[in-house]
């Protein structure tokens, strides 16, 4: 007999405006910016009693750097999105990602990384973690080489889907498999791209979805935040390695990003979709050599991309003709007007950057290709940016 669940899972766009919040009582819309350090308690008793409910891995107010009534808040509404056990907040992407790869390793332990991973995740295994003796490799997002380099020793892989730049699918929950088959190795996944509204890692079977909240769930450009969400085998070493590391949060940043969140899904739908017709006008010109983009039909993960998301973002890549040089793709950037030039995505504003997609990468495949911008489509009108975008072409023609 099929059981019944206690409470249905509600769908996204539900669970993003009502999440988080205390049900049955009267409450405030939204909660309180608790900006603290110090919290007062009225009897040692009571101190002693809060001091043993955090031990036992409850939540209770007790210093500000163990999370306010806001800094939990936005913690409920991610871990519901992603079918989590509980979410660990962080003060960047970046930093959520070190402190991921802190808690899963020690000196000795083999990691294996994707190779599409974001460039940092890079330098972070270069210049970190392997001079503390954690050996790490490199495996093809196509995962064509990750059953010969599992060892029995791995510890953790960490995967990317899509990866950055130009957003290689990954079949995780073959990956998964694989995994499973060879040992006890935690699966951890960069979700910013799908940032729990698109991609829901854990339910594929990975034990922990990290993201940069600097991106989609912050949504207008104006706090670095990041997130890890476990499943209950994870969750004991990330919470563990995150407090012993003094992570914190401003209940600010948390916040506005709770503020951010609560419009994902219809800032998502309208940026997916206008994405979507700038690849396509894209793909029809002639200086493009190739679009970037995993919701196209002709893109070589859309079938996994159909089979594993929900939906897109407003992220695509676009390379040049070979014959289009380094030069003539800047001006191309330079010429752009409503495409602004800088770092980061997932805000409401269009943002282009040239990228160097042969640097990221380890394992090669890139050698003799042309010039790459990476495009973030915002809210604005679709025809407006192919508007623009077609006359910072002319510029290269
Ligand atoms: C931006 C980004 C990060 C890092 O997030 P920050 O908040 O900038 O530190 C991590 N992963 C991916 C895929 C990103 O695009």
């Amino acid at each position: 007999m099929a059981s019944v669940p206690l409470r249905p899972r509600r769908r996204p766009a539900t669970l993003l405006t009502h999440a988080g919040r205390p049900a049955g009582r009267t409450v405030t819309v939204n909660p309180p910016v608790a900006r603290t350090s110090t919290v007062l308690f009225d009897s040692v008793a009571t101190l002693l009693q809060t001091l043993a409910g955090h031990a036992a891995g409850e939540r209770p107010l007790l210093y500000g750097r163990k999370g306010t009534a806001t800094t939990q808040a936005l913690e409920d509404v991610l871990t519901e999105l992603e079918g989590g056990y509980r979410t660990r907040l962080f003060g960047s992407g970046l930093a959520a990602i070190a402190a991921t790869f802190l808690a899963c390793t020690r000196p000795g332990d083999h990691v294996l990384v994707i190779d599409s991973c974001y460039e940092p995740v890079r330098k972070l295994c270069a210049q970190y973690l392997g001079p503390r003796g954690v050996q790490v490799a490199y495996f093809q997002p196509d995962l064509s080489d990750l059953d010969a380099k599992l060892h029995a020793d791995t510890r953790l892989v960490w995967a990317e889907c899509p990866g950055s730049l130009i957003f290689e699918m990954c079949d995780l929950p073959a990956l998964v498999r694989q995994v499973r088959a060879r040992g006890d190795a935690l699966v951890a996944v960069d979700n910013t791209w799908g940032s729990g509204l698109l991609y829901r890692p854990l339910a594929l079977g990975a034990d922990l979805s990290v993201v940069a909240g600097t991106k989609y769930v912050v949504g207008h450009s104006d706090v670095m935040l990041g997130l890890a969400v476990a499943n209950e085998r994870a969750w004991p070493v990330l919470a563990a390695t995150a407090e012993l590391l003094g992570h914190s949060v401003s209940p600010d940043d948390a916040y506005l990003a709770l503020r951010g969140l609560r419009t994902l899904a219809v800032r998502m739908r309208r940026q997916g979709e206008s994405a979507l017709t700038v690849a396509r006008w894209l793909q029809q010109q002639p200086a493009i050599a190739a679009v970037f983009c995993p919701a196209l039909p002709d893109d070589p993960g859309h079938a996994l991309w159909q089979r594993d998301f929900s939906g897109a973002n407003g992220l695509l890549s676009i390379e040049f003709q070979p014959r289009v040089g380094r030069a003539q793709m800047h001006a191309f950037v330079d010429a752009l007007q409503l495409f602004g030039l800088g770092h980061s995505w997932g805000g409401y504003e269009s943002l282009a950057l040239p990228v160097d997609v042969g640097a990221a990468r380890s394992l090669g495949g890139w050698a003799g290709r042309g010039p790459v911008v990476r495009l973030h489509v915002g809210l604005e009108d679709a025809q407006d940016l192919v508007a623009d975008l077609e006359q910072a072409l002319s510029a290269v023609a």
